[in-house]
This record gives C-alpha cells, sequence and structure tokens, in this order.
C-alpha cells in the first residue's frame, strides 16, 4: 500500500513543513490557526531548533550583538504542531514519504505526508571559482557568524603578538566579497568592531587594520536606487574601508585574493557575501527546478506539476505575474508563509487557492556608527541617522517575541558605552592548533 494511502486511511491528514527558517515557521504557525486539533496533524522537520533572524548576522560578526540573542526557539513559536530536530536527506515525491536523519540520535526515520510544504532556503553559492570555497568564510549560518567574530578577535591577538611585519599586514587585511547588502552591511560592522578594540592592543596602534570590499559590479547595492550605494561607498570610505568596484573575484588561496583584473589583495581573512542558491539538497529530488535551481511553483506556490507539494521562500522560484519571480528575502519569505498555508487549506477543503501578490515595502542596510541607508515606498531614499534609526526600530519590531526584543536593544544600549568583548570564545582542537601557530610565528 502506498504510503499516502497509508495515512490518509488514519483518518486524518498530515501536513509536513520541512525547513524551520522564515518561511517555515510563518507556515506551521498559520496552519495550527487555521486547522483544528482534529483537522490535520502539523509536522515541521528542522536542522535548528531555533529560527534564525539573518538580518541582525553582520551584528553577531562584530560582537555588537550576543549570538543567541538573533535566534528564537521553534518550540516557542509553535504551539500543537510536532517538532522534529533533524535533517531531511531524502524527499520521495511518488511515495510521499521525508527521510530524515534526527541530529542527535542520527537515527534515520521516515514521515509519511498527504501534503508537503518545502522551505528549505537556500546556502552560500562560490560560483565554482578556485579556492574560494576553502578559503573563505561564509556568512549564512548561526555558526558561521559566530566563527568570523572569533577568528576576527584572534587575528588581532595573533597580530598584536608577532614579530613578521610582512605576515601582520596580512593578518590585518580583511577583505569581504560581495556589494549586496550583506557584504556593505558586514565591511561597516568589521570597521565598527576593530575602531572600537584596536586601542587595547598597544602594538597595533601604529598598523591600523585594512578593510577591502570588493565587487563585481560598478556600484554597491545593485538593484536599488543609485544613491543607496552611493551613499554606502562614502560612508565605507570615511570609515577607512577601501571599496574596490568592477573588478570580479578570479581566483583564492590561503594568503590572497586574485581579482579578474589580475591584482593581488595579500589577506588571510577573505567573507565571501557575493551569491546564494537554492538549498542544493533539492537537486537530488525529483521536483522541477529553474535554471538556478529553485523549484518552480505556480503562483499559489503549488509545485507545478505535483499535487500536494507546496514550495516557497528562498528555496522556490514563485512567479511574480511580471515574467519574473520574487527575490530571496526574509521580507518575502514572511509574507508568502500565510498565503501559502491558506492556500493549502484550500486545498484540503476543495476551495480556491489565490496568487502571492506582495510589492516589497522597501530595502534597508546598516553602515555602522548610526548610520544606514533605506528604501522607502514610491522609490524614495532616505540616509544617515534617520535612516539608521528606521532600520533599528523595523528590525526590533520584527524580532519574534517580546524576550529577544529587549535582549537586542539592551545589547544595543551597552555597546553605546562600552568597547565590544575581545574574548576568543573557542576550545578545543582549533584553540590548541591556533596556539601553536602563534608560537611559531612568535
Ligand atoms: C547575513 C544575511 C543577512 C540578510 N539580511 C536580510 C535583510 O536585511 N532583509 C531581508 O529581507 N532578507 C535578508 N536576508 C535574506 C533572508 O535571510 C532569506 O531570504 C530568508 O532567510 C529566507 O527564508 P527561508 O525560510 O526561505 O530560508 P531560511 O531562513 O534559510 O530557512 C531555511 C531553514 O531550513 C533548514 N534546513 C535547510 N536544509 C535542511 C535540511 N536538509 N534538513 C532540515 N532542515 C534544513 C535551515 O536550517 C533553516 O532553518 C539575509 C540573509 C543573510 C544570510
Amino acid at each position: 500500500m502506498d504510503a499516502r494511502r497509508y495515512t490518509q486511511l488514519r483518518g486524518m491528514p498530515v501536513i509536513v513543513v520541512v525547513g524551520g527558517g522564515f518561511a517555515g515557521v510563518a507556515v506551521a504557525r498559520r496552519l495550527e490557526r487555521r486547522l483544528g486539533p482534529a483537522e490535520a496533524r502539523i509536522v515541521l522537520v528542522s536542522r535548528n531548533n531555533y529560527s534564525l533572524f539573518t538580518p541582525m548576522l553582520p551584528e553577531v560578526t562584530s560582537g555588537e550583538l550576543e549570538v543567541r540573542h538573533v535566534v528564537t526557539p521553534i518550540r516557542e513559536q509553535l504551539h500543537r504542531a510536532q517538532f522534529i530536530l533533524a535533517d531531511v536527506e531524502a524527499i520521495d515525491i511518488k511515495e510521499h514519504a521525508v527521510r530524515y536523519r534526527h541530529v542527535l540520535t542520527r537515527i534515520v526515520s521516515t514521515q509519511t505526508f498527504d501534503q508537503l510544504v518545502l522551505a528549505l532556503g537556500s546556502s552560500t553559492s562560490t560560483f565554482g571559482l578556485p579556492g574560494v570555497a576553502e578559503n573563505t568564510w561564509a556568512l549564512k549560518t548561526l555558526a558561521d557568524a559566530d566563527a568570523l567574530r572569533n577568528h576576527l578577535v584572534w587575528l588581532l591577538e595573533m597580530a598584536d603578538t608577532i614579530a613578521d611585519d610582512e605576515r601582520r599586514e596580512k593578518l590585518l587585511c580583511v577583505t569581504i566579497v560581495g556589494g549586496g547588502f550583506t557584504g556593505v552591511e558586514t565591511a561597516g560592522e568589521i570597521a565598527g568592531l576593530f575602531r572600537s578594540v584596536v586601542p587595547l592592543y598597544k602594538n597595533l596602534r601604529a598598523n591600523r587594520p585594512k578593510i577591502v570590499l570588493v565587487e563585481a559590479g560598478t556600484a554597491l547595492l545593485a538593484g536599488l536606487p543609485a544613491k543607496m550605494g552611493e551613499y554606502s561607498r562614502r560612508v565605507l570610505q570615511r570609515k577607512g574601508v577601501e571599496v574596490v568596484l568592477g573588478d570580479g573575484v578570479a581566483a583564492a588561496d590561503e594568503h590572497s585574493l586574485t581579482l579578474q583584473s589580475g591584482r593581488h589583495i595579500a589577506t588571510e581573512t577573505i567573507v565571501w557575501s557575493a551569491g546564494v542558491k537554492p538549498s542544493p539538497f533539492l537537486a537530488a529530488t525529483s521536483l522541477p527546478m529553474d535554471r538556478h535551481g529553485a523549484i518552480r511553483t505556480g503562483r499559489d506556490m503549488r509545485v507545478e506539476g505535483v499535487s500536494g507539494v507546496w514550495a516557497l521562500g528562498d528555496c522556490a522560484a514563485i512567479p511574480d505575474g511580471e515574467g519574473g519571480t520574487y527575490p530571496m528575502t526574509a521580507q518575502h519569505a514572511i509574507r508568502e508563509g500565510p498565503l501559502c498555508a491558506d492556500n493549502l487549506v484550500a486545498a484540503l477543503r476543495g476551495t480556491s487557492t489565490q496568487p502571492f501578490v506582495y510589492r516589497a515595502l522597501g530595502m534597508m542596510a546598516a553602515l555602522g556608527g548610526r548610520k544606514a541607508v533605506a528604501q522607502l515606498p514610491g522609490e524614495r531614499v532616505i540616509t544617515g541617522f534617520v535612516a539608521w534609526f528606521l532600520w533599528r526600530t523595523y528590525y526590533l519590531l520584527r524580532l519574534p517575541g517580546l524576550e529577544r526584543k529587549l535582549r537586542v536593544a539592551f545589547d544595543w544600549t551597552i555597546d553605546l558605552m562600552f568597547p565590544r568583548d575581545t574574548a576568543e570564545l573557542r576550545f578545543g582542537a582549533r584553540q590548541e592548533e591556533r596556539g601553536e601557530e602563534m608560537a611559531r610565528h612568535a
């Protein structure tokens, strides 16, 4: 008997949501509200037991925000849905089954479904450039941000300790690739971190760290009003960031970044924020994909040609009705979630579904030092302190739960009064390895 018929025979449809980010949690929460306990069993499977508030990730990197304060436990956000802490390993569309491996027990199990919602997000794309995947720091997950923060503190410690001037210069050069929101915000944040803590390192006072932001296009924040990119460039340059425009990356290795122009930047820290691609896990499924690897859906988020399967968020190509698809942003994922749930309920009840229609409210980027750029509805642009205040207020209100809001507001207040924390919290083998490296260079 096929798995789907089995669940149906038991009477209650099973809805499985995979991915516990902005999109997946929004779907599960709406399903809980729309369906009574006797109407459906809702199961959410995700590899972390929290959802991550990515817009604040660059601030974790600079130590302005505490790691735990930008995540919200999934169980706190759900009331009735069952949560499974697992890595989804395979999806069998024909058999209506999801195979997953529990993160802690490593036990592999199968969950059958009547309806499946795919919200697996995206991962970093290095476009197959030589040495880039192996020699760069990503900024996509909480672990990435925490590791990068520790690394930045480590390199200051190392630069303060070693006697080799050439190596010190390389250590003190941080390169960020990608002049989109993440790259611009990260450059501003790292500049803020260095400004705050370098005075604590006596041997570094004469050797200021260098930050280089590399963008292949001719402007920062491409696709947004030119004024936003131009303002961001000026603010970052005033903070000492070298902004390289119109030069893409050719290759990277342990000691340098090579640009297409042939320029070599001597650096041991390259932050890669130049691209994302839909979850590569999906390539192994039989689902219809667009050329970027996103799942093709109808305007109601139902996967093209596959009944009972829905997709949304970064992993989905949802037509925008104007010949394109909606962008990969949290702003969209949060809004797609409730409508996807409503459409799924409509499908269960045999009523008609609705297309997703949304016009972005605008975009904002924080540049550090109480400056930001913001695009408002109607193509209006604001910059400086007012934009920064708007950025903080908007994202603070968007953070789920009062407790997180208070914690983040407290971190921001502390940051106004004291230098950033320079404790390097890294334990175990890597710490020893780095200690040995320091001893070699001292
Ligand atoms: C640094 C950074 C800053 C950003 N800033 C902004 C911003 O300011 N504004 C904005 O609108 N957008 C921003 N974005 C984009 C935004 O984060 C994404 O568009 C949004 O997270 C997409 O939501 P999602 O639910 O589709 O995916 P995600 O939020 O990525 O959620 C996917 C979930 O699926 C889980 N998962 C993935 N694979 C598996 C698997 N095999 N098994 C189990 N679970 C799995 C993941 O752990 C994750 O919980 C930013 C992104 C980054 C990285």
